[in-house]
């Protein structure tokens, strides 16, 4: 490819120095564990610093939790289930709209937290809180309209029904790109399928989690949903292991996905695993390159990149390859990176910590070094805060690192392509499948691409777009089970078959 090597002067948008805050002191929740309906002491009196990663400051202390938090909130959990799981389909659909209706109070406060802790812009913490509230809306409906096998006499004289029950006690560990978001793609499900639970947020972003907790807190029956923060090998470890859980839910990396899995083992209970996204994006030479540009500036870029489904990995048909790379690199450009306070303009912010800024960082250098070219940002950003330019690289070699593995930033490789066959065999080259894209006019092409492509979720002419409504979930390396839609309500109950045997 001959696309000139340019670089953007991407710079960081910042706030005034006199600036408010995006929440003051008093709109911080409790820095304490949830268990049980209160917020009680821990048993420990570390701390782990929570920063804000746009500016570097603390903005507040969590519990370091231990195993005994653990063992505390999952007994609450025990304690709640039998009362929850009784309740009828309408009470508990009841519940999850208070819930929704709570939250949807408080959105401002919401989106301002989630954007402080995680340094996102306002945009991308008011598209969370939207599709939170409507998470739990969606589940509040749809576990009262549940369909399955007709009850009927499938052997002689013997009546079959089926019945679905909850679980009983689930353990969630959540990661730290859409902190709240990720907690209710779990927690509403779960609830409306009658369980109780336990989430331990991620260490770096806890405060929504918590808010969240304070918020609903006299909408549930204590021990329904309880929080425990701390780190993931001691007190994820904990909850992956416990014999009171039954089912351990994590959206995280492949390592922790892996990590969980073992430590869920010897008790056999089950596993539900959202894991990384290398999202491969094949545009064809029929495609609108405009359109599909100008979506991919979002798609990819969208929360800095830090986004399991993330438009990473162009493939792009040698004859058209120039001119869309020039396109995509135009709206590369065009982005405006900054720190959430400097107001709702802002689309790209910092990394979410300083050991992930290292990492992405490091894979800027390796792809440098495997020789790719930079055609659009390429370097940190200067601080305070974790920025990086949004990146497109150009000219990697087939089976180049920065193309195979999740990079999690603003990083952007574009590959070229023969043919249908090599697009497909590249789009695949790769452990993980969580989802991608095709871009085409062709209806023939894009269907028959997408049943060939080892995805959980396939766009075509789009990327990114998600609906309550439909599942959301990987293949290989991304893990299994799925969140969202009715598909999540079944994850998060069993299948009882009881049979009557009415012969005389
Ligand atoms: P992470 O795996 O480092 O952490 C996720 C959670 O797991 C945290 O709460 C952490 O404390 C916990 N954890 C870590 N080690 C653990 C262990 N040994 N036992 C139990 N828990 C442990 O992931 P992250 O860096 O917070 O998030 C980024 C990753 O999440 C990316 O790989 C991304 O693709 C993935 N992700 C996937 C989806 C999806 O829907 N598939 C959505 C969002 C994020």
């Amino acid at each position: 490819m001959t696309t000139s090597t340019g670089s953007t002067t991407a710079t960081v948008r910042r706030a005034p120095d006199d600036a408010p805050p995006l929440v003051s002191p008093a709109g911080l929740p409790p820095a304490r564990h949830f268990i049980g309906g209160t917020f009680p002491e821990g048993s420990s009196e570390a701390v782990i610093d929570v920063v804000d990663p746009s500016t570097e400051r603390v903005i507040a202390r969590i519990p370091e939790g231990t195993a005994e938090d653990i063992d505390r909130a999952v007994a609450a959990a025990v304690g709640a289930k039998d009362a929850w799981a009784r309740l009828v389909p309408k009470d508990r659909s009841e519940v999850l709209h208070a819930i929704a209706d709570r939250l949807a109070e408080h959105t401002d406060l919401l989106v301002r937290l989630e954007s402080a802790n995680t340094g996102k812009p306002l945009e991308v913490s008011r598209d969370d809180v939207a599709m939170t509230i409507d998470a739990f809306r969606f589940m509040a409906g749809a576990s009262r309209a549940t369909t399955s096998m007709a009850a009927g006499e499938y052997a002689e004289d013997h009546l079959s029904v089926i019945l679905r029950e909850p679980l009983g006690v689930i353990g969630v560990i959540t990661p730290w790109n859409y902190p709240l978001l990720m907690a209710a793609w779990k927690i509403a499900p779960i609830l409306a399928a009658g369980n109780t639970l336990v989430i331990k947020p991620s260490e770096q972003t806890p405060l929504t989690t918590l808010k969240f907790a304070e918020l609903v807190a006299g909408l549930l029956p204590p021990g329904v949903v309880n929080v425990v923060t701390g780190y993931g090998a001691v007190t994820g470890a904990r909850l992956a292991e416990h014999p009171d859980v039954d089912m351990i839910a994590l959206t995280g990396s492949v390592p922790s996905g892996r990590a969980v899995a073992r430590a869920a083992a010897d008790t056999l209970k089950r596993v539900h695993l959202e894991l990384g996204g290398k999202a491969p994006v094949l545009v064809f030479p029929d495609a609108d390159l405009a359109a599909a540009a100008s979506s991919l500036r979002t798609a990819a870029f969208w929360n800095a990149g830090q986004e399991c489904g993330a438009a990473c990995r162009i493939l792009v048909h040698e004859s058209v390859a120039e001119r869309f790379t020039e396109q995509l690199v135009g709206e590369v450009g065009s982005l405006t990176v900054g720190e959430p306070r400097s107001g709702e303009e802002t689309e790209v912010g910092p990394m979410v910590s300083k050991a992930h800024f290292d990492r992405v960082t490091g894979y800027l250098e390796r792809a440098k070094k495997d020789g790719a070219r930079v055609a659009a940002g390429g370097e940190a950003l200067d601080g305070p805060g974790y920025f990086i330019a949004p990146t497109v690289l150009v000219d990697l070699p087939e089976g180049a690192e920065a193309t195979r593995q999740e990079i999690f930033g603003p990083v952007v490789t574009v590959e070229t392509f023969a043919d249908e066959d090599e697009a497909v065999r590249r789009a695949n080259d790769t452990p993980l499948g969580l989802s991608a894209s095709v871009w085409t006019e062709n209806a023939r092409r894009s269907h028959a691409i997408a049943a060939r492509l080892d995805s959980g979720t396939v766009w075509v002419n789009s990327h990114l777009v998600l609906a309550c409504e439909a599942p959301w979930g990987g293949f290989k390396g991304s893990g299994y089970g799925r969140d969202l839609s009715v598909y999540a309500l079944e994850d998060f109950s069993r299948t009882k078959h009881v049979m009557h045997h009415h012969g005389r």
